[in-house]
């Protein structure tokens, strides 16, 4: 996997490590973005996650309009019972 990661976690001892998800929702001001197959940080002993600028980038730039999308996906909302 890729260099960007392997740097320790900051909220644990643990390593975040590099791993390609199939899907991962980045919620931002107006709601979420789903990327697909995206390499994200995972720390191997908490889990936390993290995300590089470059996908952080590319969110932001969805969420704006500005990146092309595939497809857009109704998400279901509903209040707690
Ligand atoms: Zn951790």
């Amino acid at each position: 996997m890729k260099k960007q990661f392997g740097y320790g976690c900051e909220f644990c001892r643990g390593i975040v490590r590099g791993k390609r998800v199939d899907r991962e929702a980045f919620k931002h001001k107006t709601g979420f973005v789903i990327l697909e197959q995206v390499v994200i940080g995972v720390c191997d002993h908490c889990g936390s996650r993290y995300y590089t600028a470059k996908t952080l980038k590319h969110v932001h730039a969805i969420a704006s309009g500005k990146a092309k999308t595939t497809r857009t996906q109704r998400v279901p909302v509903a209040q707690a019972v």
